[in-house]
């Protein structure tokens, strides 16, 4: 088994291989391999049995080249400094992608929120806010949830950080609830971006996304919205899989159904609707439309030569390993990447600073309009760059958004 990849070192793997091919200055590339700042904060927290415990927080902003940097926090046990980097990167490259004015940031706190109390995880979410405080504000960086966050937590961070700065700025954080200013939309946006891909990808083989079949690899936040969208768009959800196992029904899943009994027992494992199925096996199904969904490296130089899907809309970050490209390249496997596919919440986060900043909220339908006309624009956009470059779509991807990027440090020159 080859050792797992550090997610910094695929992120640089990609972006070199576009570096090269668009012919970028090394000193940019150099720029581009370093992220702009990157602190480390230790975190006292008074736990609910009197002790004391001290958690490990990051925040990294990557490149502010085009506009204050943005990005979630996860609260995680398995949060690293390499994979904040890299999670600062990749939304450095999202933003510039989909063409929204923000830089790239991430952060993360090591820590399990599922042993946690409200009043634990209050603290600690508070705690941290004010060790990043001086990085933090609408116009420097803007956090956003990520995996094991919520909108209670960013409503903790947008108090914590008034309390602070002695004013209300409700654009400090997206994600919030939508009674501080959260957007309509944001909850199900990474979904339904994953259906604008999958459909924007059927049309470029010539097929229709209804009757098309589908697996979902995770069936969290991600996974289970964008099931709901692709079913409710006609497409046929004949397996999904979460961290317990996997599921398949070769007539189609009712997901109306299967996301009711996941809400009920915690796992779509177990529904009746459907028979059990090898997760690993998920992977390898002869289905038009692959979702990986769920965690990082899950198709690798292993299993890629027996991917059969014609088509991978990557929901979740990294989920593909830089060796599995070619393989799935070769094989004619059409991979829209992730920091194409999952773009849909980042893009309605941008909405929700929008809507904060001119104090005007819009309709439900008009924010998944906005994100339609975005999403589809950054499709187009990434492939007409991986045409002309005669590449794959992610290098296409990353070459599309460093070209953006540099450009914007040409303008403003480096100062010294
Ligand atoms: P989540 O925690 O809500 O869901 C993750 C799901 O993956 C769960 O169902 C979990 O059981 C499952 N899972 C974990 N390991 C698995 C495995 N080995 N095999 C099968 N299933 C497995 O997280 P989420 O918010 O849905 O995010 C999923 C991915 O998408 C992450 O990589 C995240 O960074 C990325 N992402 C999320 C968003 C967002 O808006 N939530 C935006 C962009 C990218």
């Amino acid at each position: 088994m080859p050792a797992p990849h550090s997610a910094f070192d695929a992120m640089q793997a990609r972006l070199r291989a576009a570096a090269e091919l668009y012919g970028l200055e090394e000193a940019l590339f150099k720029v581009f391999i370093t992220p702009m700042r990157s602190v480390i904060v230790s975190l006292p927290v008074h736990m609910d049995d009197g002790s004391w415990e001290v958690f490990t927080g990051y925040r990294v902003q990557h490149n502010i080249a085009r506009g204050p940097s943005k990005g979630g926090i996860r609260f995680d046990m398995g949060v690293t400094l390499d994979e904040i980097k890299a999670g600062a990167a990749w939304n450095t490259w999202k933003c510039a992608l989909v063409d929204v004015p923000f830089g790239g940031g991430k952060g993360g706190v090591v820590c399990d929120p599922s042993r946690m109390s409200q009043g634990e995880l209050e603290r600690l979410t508070r705690r941290y806010t004010a060790e990043i405080m001086d990085m933090l504000g609408s116009d420097r960086d803007i956090p956003g949830p990520d995996m094991g966050t919520s909108p209670q937590v960013m409503a903790w961070i947008l108090d914590t950080y008034a309390m602070h700065a002695r004013r209300t700025d409700n654009a400090v954080v997206t994600g919030k609830p939508i009674g501080l200013g959260g957007s309509l939309g944001r909850a199900e946006a990474t979904g339904r971006g994953v259906l604008i891909s999958a459909r924007e990808a059927m049309q470029r083989l010539g097929k229709p996304l209804a009757g098309a079949t589908v697996a979902i690899q995770g069936f969290g936040n991600v996974g289970s919205q964008s099931a709901r969208l692709l079913h409710e768009a006609g497409a046929r959800i004949v397996a999904v899989s979460d961290a317990n196992g996997a599921i398949r029904n070769d007539r189609g899943i009712d997901v109306h159904a299967l996301m009711k009994h996941t809400t009920e027992t915690k796992s779509p494992v177990g529904f009746k609707g459907a028979e059990p199925m090898d997760a690993k096996e998920l992977l390898l199904m002869a289905v038009d439309i692959l979702v990986p969904a769920a965690t990082d490296n899950q198709i690798t130089e292993e299993n890629a030569i027996k991917v059969r899907a014609k088509v991978i809309v990557e929901g979740s970050n990294g989920p593909t390993t830089p060796e599995a490209d070619p393989i799935l390249f070769s094989n004619g496997v059409l991979v829209v990447p992730d920091i194409l596919a999952s773009v849909g919440g980042l893009t309605v986060s941008y909405f929700e600073w929008v809507q904060n900043r001119i104090g005007y909220y819009w309709r439900e339908r008009e924010v998944n309009e906005r994100l339609v006309e975005y999403m589809t624009h950054a499709f187009q956009a990434v492939f007409a760059t991986t045409d002309k470059y005669k590449t794959t779509p992610r290098i296409g991807a990353y070459i599309l958004a460093l070209d953006r990027v540099a450009q914007a440090l040409h303008s403003r020159g480096f100062y010294a």
